[in-house]
């Protein structure tokens, strides 16, 4: 039997957002956090393991869907920005947050986004907890969810073809198109979360 190919966190979050030093990575069976060589800061171990993992299955989701630009701030910027996650990955967070709050997958959110003074918007995401491998499932399927619901938000917009506007992900919720996604996505998620159900243990 083949051993399972580790992940190697992306160089970018092996490094401290606030003062770019290395970070002591520990991966999710690691019982200590991540805490950085230099300066107090910690985080949930096995963050940046499921964190670079997540940013490589949006990389491919923007790829299949032909994503090419993203609107941000009224910015036009190349779509490879999207899956970073010091640059437009923290938007697809907070939605995918909110959503996986709503659909009733989990309690709290799975995401938090830190500063990170080197980020595109001043933020990277993390895991708010270690995370466990559920907990990955749903990530992962939250956000690319969430990328869906955003193509869907801009094309009914009358964004050209191959463009996802991050800005109307960050409208009011009156938004009827984003509320229409939403909807959609919230059923889509509670579907996925039946199907998890029984194996998920007490
Ligand atoms: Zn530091």
């Amino acid at each position: 039997m083949t051993e399972p190919k580790r992940i190697e966190p992306l160089a970018y979050v092996a490094r401290c957002p606030l003062c770019d030093e290395p970070l002591r990575l520990c991966g999710p069976e690691s019982v200590t956090p991540t805490s950085c060589t230099s300066c107090s800061y910690l985080e949930p171990q096995g963050s940046a393991h499921a964190i670079t993992y997540i940013s490589r299955c949006v990389h491919e989701m923007v790829r299949i869907r032909g994503i090419q630009k993203a609107i941000c701030m009224g910015n036009e910027l190349d779509s490879s920005t999207i899956p970073y996650p010091h640059g437009l990955f923290p938007v697809i967070s907070d939605f995918a947050n909110e959503r996986m709050i709503t659909a009733g997958l989990v309690r709290e959110p799975l995401f938090r986004n830190v500063k990170d003074a080197k980020g595109l918007l001043g933020r990277r995401t993390v895991f708010t907890s270690s995370p466990r491998p559920a907990e990955i499932c749903i990530a992962t399927y939250a956000q690319l969810q969430s990328i869906d619901a955003g193509i869907s938000i801009s094309l009914a917009m009358e964004c050209p073809k191959g463009t996802i506007n991050i800005d109307l992900m960050q409208s009011a919720p009156g938004n009827s198109p984003a509320l229409h996604a939403s909807d959609r996505f919230s059923r889509t998620l509670r579907q996925a979360a039946a199907q998890l159900q029984p194996n998920t243990g007490p």
